[in-house]
């Protein structure tokens, strides 16, 4: 997204249909490769979703090795009929993780195989099952599969949440599968004994660890929230739950219409938030974390006014985008803030147009909503993002959130006019967790 930062010159330039003359969506070519599948392997997220994965004869594109291509999901493998051994076509956008287009069937052999996706989960053997409305498949086997363990520990302790330095993907690994981690919480029960004959695990970086650990007890509720890994609920989601509630207990014991109320949580993520807390697991881990001494509550909630992220931004989707499922734009938007709602009015931010769109983009550019594709939307997310340090400047404490939906500055992703943060590419939880599934 290449924009006018200022807000004058943006009014002077204004909206012509549905395009602002202030603002474009600046496309990277679109590069494709021809290579070969050596094999298809599948990853199990932090959720469970399994996702499938091409690895590839290393094939140069635009510049980047690549190794790896995604294939989305079975149904797209079956679709397509992408067999191992294929030569097939590999395209690169942006910075969009290379996928798999298709298979070239003229250059077949004969000696291709079908592919079948994995009826068990690879990592602990529980048949998957169908997300509902979704092509994804998934462990069920939530908070005991040792892949999604993994996962979760690796986000718990990265540095948007807990940000316990020592531990990354393969500490993560090792403690899960020595058995020493069986939960997230179990951090903080870990003791300098428990290390004892581990390789490279030596007195002072046990020393270390064990005081990082300790220090992040007192990290902000808002880390927490983050790092306890909740579907939908990114940094700035964390970050307006945290400052409502100001407690994780009174999160937890939150209901649907009370999340749905508060500016900045949409529907999916409301959802996603009573159905974390539902299960016994969790409110469990909550238990442990609480008799460890971590901090469970937001001692001077901070009634910020949220303008980072894509807060009070409401969106649309329209049509198939070419990489992302609904859900996942849903995902990506909602974990940063935004909402999705299903019709387009006077008030939405933008419309989020796919392949076949339907009424909704002649309804958008009767109104002159501005549209992006879904490179367009990534760019947003990404310029969007608030800084870790990015200032928020307190308000009256009973200053009603910003609604700046029918002001033409609405438009503006805030901070995005900040410096600072217009070269972030930090990626957020939201953002993991959609590479991730
Ligand atoms: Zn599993």
């Amino acid at each position: 997204m290449i924009k006018v930062n200022n807000f004058d010159e943006q009014q002077q330039l204004g909206v012509v249909g549905r395009d602002p003359r202030w603002a474009i969506a600046y496309k990277f070519p679109a590069r494709e490769a021809t290579t070969k599948v050596h094999n298809i392997s599948v990853n199990v997220g932090r959720t469970g979703v399994v996702t499938p994965n091409a690895e590839l004869e290393p094939v140069e594109i635009g510049g980047v090795t690549v190794r790896n291509a995604s294939l989305h999901n079975a149904d797209y493998i079956a679709e397509r009929d992408i067999r191992v051994g294929d030569y097939v076509t590999v395209k690169r956008a942006g910075d969009v993780i290379p996928y798999v287009v298709g298979p070239i069937t003229g250059r077949r052999t004969g000696t291709e195989q079908p592919y079948q996706f994995p009826t068990h989960c690879p990592a602990c053997g529980t048949p998957l099952e169908r997300v509902p409305g979704e092509a994804a498949w998934r462990c069920p086997n939530f908070g005991i599969c040792p892949a999604q363990l993994v996962r979760r520990v690796e986000h718990f302790v990265s540095r948007s949440a807990m940000d316990i330095i020592g531990i990354g993907e393969k500490q993560a690994e090792l403690f899960v599968n020595t058995g020493l981690v069986k939960d997230v919480a179990d951090l903080y029960y870990l003791r300098a004994e428990d290390f004892a004959g581990m390789e490279g695990f030596g007195r002072r970086r046990i020393e270390n660890l064990l005081n990082a650990i300790t220090e992040s007890k007192q990290r902000p509720l808002d880390r927490l929230i983050v790092g306890l890994g909740i579907r939908y609920v990114g940094s700035v989601a964390a970050q307006v739950l945290a400052d409502h509630f100001g407690s994780l207990d009174d999160l937890m014991n939150a209901t649907p219409a009370d999340l749905e109320a508060i500016e900045g949580i949409g529907p999916v993520a409301a959802a996603g938030i009573v159905d974390f807390f539902q299960r016994a697991d969790e409110r469990r881990v909550v238990a442990k974390l609480r008799a460890a001494g971590v901090n469970l509550t937001s001692a001077a909630p901070r009634r910020a006014r949220h303008t980072t992220g894509l807060f009070g931004q409401t969106f649309v989707l329209t049509g198939t985008l070419p990489n992302l499922t609904r859900e996942q734009a849903t995902e990506l938007i909602e974990a940063n803030g935004g909402k999705v709602t299903g019709s387009v009015t006077k008030k939405t931010s933008y419309v989020v147009v796919g392949e076949q769109a339907g009424n909704k983009l002649a309804k958008a550019q009767s109104l002159g909503i501005p549209t992006l594709d879904e490179a367009g939307l990534q760019q947003l997310v990404r310029s969007s993002e608030p800084g870790e340090d990015a200032p928020t400047a307190p308000a009256p404490p009973e200053q009603p959130a910003q609604d700046q939906s029918d002001s033409p500055k609405s438009n503006e992703p805030a901070e995005s006019d900040n410096p600072a943060n217009a070269n972030d590419h930090r990626t957020t939880p939201g953002q993991l967790s959609f590479l991730d599934e």
